[in-house]
């Protein structure tokens, strides 16, 4: 049985992380095209800058 966390779903190092409609962050990559750069610049509790994260989101991808 998979217990579901209602806290945290994402990975927020390592994904999108924006706020949804629904209540839910977005599951997509740092490089999420849905969210604009200003968006994920807000999202509160990252480790690092955003733009420092997809950085290096992006060097380890390619
Ligand atoms: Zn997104």
């Amino acid at each position: 049985m998979i217990v579901r966390r209602p806290k945290a779903p994402v990975d927020i190092e390592k994904q999108c992380s924006v706020t949804l409609a629904s209540g839910n962050q977005c599951a997509r990559s740092l490089a999420c095209t849905r969210h604009g750069m200003s968006a994920k610049r807000a999202v509160p509790g990252r480790s690092a800058p955003f733009d420092q994260l997809l950085a290096e989101f992006q060097r380890e991808s390619s």
